[in-house]
């Protein structure tokens, strides 16, 4: 959406809202845990406040049916999308949360990969340069710039990591409803696309593997997983452009 002026408070209320539960919900994750579980924690909290679930129920453009789940949760090799339900988390997982959440109309996106105890140093490094990869892209998005200057910022990132963006996957508008124009691809080139303009309402992406990029779509319809079985990390947020700064809407209150 283009924010209008009316629309900043509501926004940042959204915002707020969905960072304290995202931060709970990751809290939650350790040794044990089914992912079913943190589904149904994630629910509840975004309920309890009374608010709405984006995901639960939504249908995305080919998919076979609506996404069943509050939370997309998705463990080591799954990539994103995938369904919550019975899988036991054990010491060592990758697990990434990517949350929705609708406030009085304002829709939220964000997600964290978060280790499930002590992970490997692989993972460790693929989860600091997927969000590094976050803070670059946000700091491309300014008003006069360009989408394809987030998307060359969020692949650059990247650069002798030796890990692999997911460049098929990325961002999209957001805010007033869970997919918007434009598609912010996770790879491109600077002064292409459409000019940021202020009010927009974005939501940033990076996806990377720690293998080969490819991925393909689980038979469930909806979990993309690394074809070459790599674990995989996301982190998203959604943000705000305005005239003078960017404000990063779902900023989580344990990053500070
Ligand atoms: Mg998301
Ligand atoms: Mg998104």
């Amino acid at each position: 959406m283009i924010a209008q002026q009316s629309d900043i408070e509501g926004l940042k209320e959204a915002g707020r809202r969905f960072g304290s539960i995202l931060d709970a919900v990751a809290a939650a994750v350790r040794p044990g845990v089914t992912t079913g579980e943190l589904d149904a924690l994630s629910e509840k909290l975004i309920r309890d406040g009374g608010d709405i679930p984006s995901f639960k129920g939504y249908r995305p453009e080919g998919a076979p049916r609506a996404y069943p789940a509050t939370c997309c949760i998705s463990v080591n090799d799954e990539v994103v999308h995938g369904i919550p339900g019975s899988r036991v988390l054990k010491e060592g997982d990758l697990v990434t949360l990517d949350l929705g959440l609708t406030h009085d109309g304002y829709v939220m996106d964000s997600a964290v990969t978060v280790p499930v105890g002590k992970v490997s140093k692989e993972a460790e490094a693929l989860m600091r340069a997927t969000q590094a990869s976050l803070e670059s892209a946000i700091l491309a998005a300014r008003p006069g710039a360009r989408i394809g200057d987030i998307s060359h910022a969020t692949e650059l990132a990247f650069k002798g990591t030796g890990f692999s963006v997911v460049k098929l996957l990325g961002g999209h508008g957001v805010g007033g409803a869970v997919h918007e124009e434009p598609f912010i691809a996770n790879a491109g080139h600077p002064g292409t696309g459409p000019e940021i303009v202020p009010g927009m309402v974005l939501a940033l992406e990076p996806i990377a593997n720690a293998g080969k990029a490819s991925v393909f779509i689980a038979p469930d319809g909806f979990t993309y997983r690394t074809k070459d079985g790599s674990i995989s990390a996301h982190f998203e947020h959604t943000i705000l452009v305005l005239d003078n700064e960017t404000i990063v809407l779902t900023r989580r209150p344990s990053e500070g």
